[in-house]
């Protein structure tokens, strides 16, 4: 028999793991699942730690709220017989943060980060998480979910619920949740108690689908009709826990918008605690950083954000202005406005192969170029190698920064983009292409390519 394989892939993915290191151009980069984003600060220091003796102290937060390390060393170590590689993980499963060596890969957990913390939600998702995490685990087949599958639970605040989860909850009445999946309302309903076996049948409905259709995908969207079928799927399988929307003939009865950046600054609780809201500027947390905000994190607990930032729940809004001045000073940016608002980078040289140049010292660059020239204010220098130098000038969280995310990618894959309306900035080998909306301009220096950005993003 031959297999059609109309989603195009051939392969089975090859996402990184905490023990399925990826060989990077610059070492050995692990990938930690981090569910919902939750990190106790104990483990937060362990990473920290573990980052700093193992690979290059950097703990890069991704666009699923999970972590991931670079520089490892793979192989055993002579000397201690730990390896770079190997020891990670062991100290990684020591701290809690691999629970289960076969479902590693398939713990990706979207949660609206603020979930509990104020009154924005209309239903506290937190403990779905941790449900939703043992539930997937405990379920052999499930091992076999592509590591690109992603769940999403959204409070009702819809920050989460737009971006692009496999399979997803949005609260949208009283006890009536609607399921997700690909991305879109499925016209699904369930109950609070039924989310987490309606999240679990539609991770089954997919790998059904795929071993039906005798092909390979990663996600639900790259089969053609996927939506549909997984959906058709969920409905045989939870009989009367699930009913449609009526009259839900409508493809996409809740309409679902990306939100394009994560909380910064002081949110307001309802038990007279704030939130406080913190961006990492490029998603890269330097391990002196992760220790700062392990120790102004008052309720012992740091959530990581898709949108590579960190929120601090439970603080007590005397302590919280101390805690600004302190993750102030070390470099992260706790205040609306900040040059490194809305900017973000794929890795670039010399972690990928493919780069045309080290994108992120260039974005940190052209950030530096902005300020210099009035239109924001300074920025953190970038944790790293020495090879970021620039912007010296601490962030001030001063007013400033464009309106329009955006994206720097050092070849035309553009991995990491964000969801939406984004500004691209793609190297071309001898500068930068930047476009918006089917507009392109190319630069070949710094100067040129941060105002061109400055212009596409609203901010002259
Ligand atoms: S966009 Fe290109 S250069 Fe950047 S990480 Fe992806 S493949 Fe590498």
């Amino acid at each position: 028999m031959v297999n059609l394989d109309l989603s195009g892939r051939t392969r089975l993915d090859a996402c990184p793991g905490a023990l399925q290191v990826h060989a990077a151009a610059d070492g050995g980069l692990a990938r930690v699942r981090v569910p919902g984003g939750r990190l106790t600060t104990a483990q937060l220091r362990e990473l920290a730690r573990a980052a700093s003796g193992y690979g290059t102290g950097v703990i890069e937060l991704t666009s699923r709220a999970n972590v991931q390390v670079r520089g490892l060393r793979t192989g055993v170590d002579a000397e201690d017989g730990s390896g770079g590689a190997p020891g990670f993980a062991d100290r990684m499963a020591r701290a809690g943060l691999l629970p289960s060596p076969t479902h590693e890969r398939v713990r990706n957990i979207l949660a609206s980060p603020l979930t509990g913390c104020d009154g924005a939600g209309t239903m506290d998702v937190e403990p779905l998480v941790a449900a939703l995490d043992r539930a997937l685990c405990a379920r052999p087949a499930l091992a076999a979910l592509p590591g690109r599958f992603l769940f999403a639970l959204d409070d009702g605040r819809g920050d989460v619920a737009g971006l692009g989860a496999d399979a997803g909850i949005l609260p949208v009445g009283a006890d009536e949740i609607a399921l997700i999946v690909a991305g879109a309302d499925s016209g699904l309903r369930v109950s609070p108690d039924g989310t987490v076996p309606a999240l679990l049948a539609a991770a089954e409905a997919f790998l059904a689908e795929l071993s039906a259709r005798g092909v390979t995908a990663w996600r639900i969207a790259e089969l053609p009709g996927g939506p549909a079928a997984v959906t058709a799927r969920v409905r045989a399988a939870l009989g009367t826990d699930v009913h449609a929307v009526p009259g839900s003939g409508a493809p996409e009865p809740v309409r679902l918008r990306p939100a394009v950046r994560g909380p910064v600054g002081i949110v307001p609780g309802r038990d007279g605690r704030v939130a406080l809201g913190v961006a990492v500027p490029l998603g890269r947390l330097a391990s002196a950083q992760a220790e700062v905000l392990a120790d102004v994190a008052a309720s012992g607990e740091v959530r990581l954000t898709p949108w590579r930032g960190v929120v601090l729940p439970g603080l007590a809004l005397p302590r919280s202005e101390a805690a600004i001045t302190r993750l102030s000073d070390a470099g992260l940016v706790t205040g609306s406005g900040s040059s490194w608002d809305g900017v973000s980078a794929c890795t670039g040289r010399p972690g990928c192969s493919r780069s045309l140049t080290d994108v992120q010292a260039d974005a940190a660059a052209a950030v530096a170029t902005a300020v210099a020239s009035g239109s924001g204010p300074a920025p953190s220098p970038l944790p790293g190698n020495g090879r970021r130098s620039a912007g010296e000038r601490r962030d001030t969280g001063e007013a400033g920064g464009g309106t329009l995310p955006v994206h720097w990618a050092g070849c035309a894959r553009r991995c990491g983009r964000p969801r939406g309306r984004v500004v691209e900035v793609v190297a071309t080998g001898d500068g930068y292409r930047v476009e918006l909306d089917g507009r392109s301009l190319t630069c070949t220096d710094i100067g040129r390519t941060a105002a061109a950005v400055a212009a596409l993003r609203g901010e002259k």
